[in-house]
């Protein structure tokens, strides 16, 4: 099953806050911070909290419950290359603040073909998507975890470690002891999965 079961929705109040900047067609990435729409930023960011539970859709932990700056919201075909998407429900999310980091403006689209400039509508099929896609994948059959360790089991699994550095924890530090131990959480899961 996927993260985020059901996408968020607009009361008719922030559609018109939203149309105020035209249709979209006319959307820029700078209009996301305006003032005009902070309280369509709010709802967004509150309703992907708790859709997700506090779980950040890329790496799997948690995003802040409080501070805005460390659950930032995520436009997952990036917003300065695609603005017409920038309310597109499923193609927003929280995230944590080192993903929103690390991912930044990483292509998430299988190809400039499936999402070329002029593409209106947002894709509605998984393999438009070179990462694990929060509204559509289910993360464990991409990625398997295990402490700080990530795993791909499928190309897509293996494009979102990459362009997230999932495992930033270990390019920091290296072989180090928290390796160790989380590599003994890997063969104890690995045993009790052969064993049941
Ligand atoms: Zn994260």
């Amino acid at each position: 099953m996927a993260l985020i079961r059901e996408p968020v929705k607009f009361d008719s109040d922030m559609l018109d806050a939203i149309a105020g900047f035209g249709t979209s067609s006319d959307y820029y990435a700078g209009m996301w911070e305006s003032e005009a729409l902070l309280h369509v930023r709010r709802h967004v960011r509150e309703y992907y909290r708790e859709a997700q539970r506090l779980k950040c859709a890329y790496c799997g932990n948690q995003v802040s419950s409080r501070s805005a700056v460390a659950a930032p919201i995520e436009h997952i075909v990036p917003k300065s290359e695609h603005p017409r998407f920038m309310f597109e429900p499923r193609n927003l999310c929280v995230v944590c603040a080192d993903c929103n980091e690390y991912k930044s403006n990483k292509a998430t689209t299988q190809s400039e073909l499936v999402l070329a400039k002029k593409r209106v509508r947002y894709p509605t099929k998984t393999d438009a998507f070179r990462v694990v896609h929060p509204h559509y994948d289910t993360y464990e059959e991409h990625i398997f975890k295990s402490g700080r360790i990530y795993l791909p089991l499928t190309p897509k699994g293996s494009w979102t470690i990459y362009v997230c550095e999932l495992n930033r924890f270990f390019i920091r530090f290296g072989r180090c002891d928290e390796l160790i131990s989380d590599i003994e959480l890997v063969k104890m899961q690995e045993k009790f999965f052969s064993e049941s």
